[in-house]
């Protein structure tokens, strides 16, 4: 059989060695193949799982600042002479609340806006704080097959 020489320098090996050349350059191409394919996997991969989980998070901390604000509404409605304060915006004329009860009134409401914001803030920073998990379990999720002959 006539062999081809080395596709690279164009030798015929000598003898029973073989020319390393083109193996060299075999295993370069498979190196360059795996990392375009590595790159375009993870950039894929890193875009699913931190959209996937900016959704959930952003979804839970929805809930939950659902819940607080129903809470404080309920709450807030539940404040004397609350209803004539909403009727007129806060600012329910002395005939209607008298400026006694509206300065206590106000007082309460501002309890309630500082309290309800104070929580909002906890409910973010513990939703911000279950990224690593959440991340991890998307991760967890991804499954990657071999190719079949
Ligand atoms: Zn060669």
């Amino acid at each position: 059989d006539i062999h081809p020489n080395c596709a690279i320098c164009g030798h015929l090996p000598p003898g029973e060695t073989e020319c390393p050349h083109e193996s060299d350059r075999l295993q370069q191409a498979v190196e360059q193949a795996e990392h375009k394919w590595i790159d375009t996997w993870l950039t894929n991969v890193r875009e699913w799982a931190t959209n996937t989980a900016v959704a959930h998070v952003t979804n839970s901390f929805d809930s939950l600042r659902d819940r607080r604000k129903q809470e404080y509404r309920s709450h807030v409605s539940a404040l004397p002479y609350y209803p004539q304060y909403a009727h007129y915006r806060g600012q329910p004329p002395p005939h209607i609340v008298h400026p006694s009860f509206l300065s206590a009134l106000r007082q309460q409401v501002r309890i309630a806006d500082d309290q309800l914001q104070r929580l909002i803030d906890e409910d973010w920073k513990a939703c911000v704080r279950t990224y690593p998990k959440v991340l991890e379990y998307y991760y967890a999720q991804i499954d990657v097959s071999s190719p079949r002959d």
